[in-house]
């Protein structure tokens, strides 16, 4: 296969372990992996490449791709937490499991009814979330866990690492005894669809 730089597959149909660049030159993204140091292609899709950010990614196509959309309701990992919002990777759609890598954002206006002082009460990385998708932008999809069947369904003591329980307003950890906060849906701990 003639290899042409990166740079010049933007837009091009690219297949699954399709090389895409190396990461000393770009930052892989969305539906891409790694490996040695070479960057390829996870899906069937269209390759894109930000000038700006260097970010290569992959955006699948054709129908039968299952891909979060507006409206979605989503299970995600929180992998990580800021004062005002959360980076989710979300990984099943409905009750089924997504191909590829999607990102979504749970911002703090978005996350409850009530006002809320900072996204430490709200979650925290490792913990599963239910959430619906608001919007999608630039392939990060906007999270919403404003309902009463959305928010945490699975989390972690800080800890120890123990699943916590839910009681009344707190989470307790039944193995160290440590006390936690979350915004969870609520049939926290019930199961993950
Ligand atoms: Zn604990």
């Amino acid at each position: 296969m003639v290899s042409k730089p990166a740079a010049q597959k933007t837009g091009e149909l690219v297949l699954p372990g399709e090389r895409l660049g190396v990461i000393e030159e770009f930052v892989p993204d969305t539906g891409t992996f790694v490996k040695d140091g070479v960057i390829y292609s996870k899906l069937v899709g269209r390759a894109l490449l930000d000038s700006a950010t260097r970010r290569v990614s992959v955006h699948p196509v054709g129908r039968g791709v299952l891909v979060p959309e507006v409206g979605s309701t989503v299970l995600g990992q929180v992998s990580s937490v800021q004062p005002e919002n959360a980076s989710v990777r979300i990984f099943q759609l409905g009750d089924r499991e997504l191909q590829g890598i999607f990102m979504g954002v749970l911002h703090i206006s978005d996350v409850h009814l009530r006002y809320v002082d900072s996204m430490f009460e709200v979650c925290k990385a490792g913990d599963v979330i239910r959430a619906k998708v608001i919007s999608e932008k630039n392939q990060v999809y906007h999270l919403f866990t404003k309902d009463k069947d959305l928010g945490v369904v699975y989390a972690f003591c800080s800890d120890c690492g123990a699943v916590l329980e839910s009681k009344r307003q707190n989470m307790h950890c039944p193995r160290c005894g440590r006390i936690e906060r979350r915004k969870t849906a609520f049939d926290y701990g019930k199961g993950l669809t």
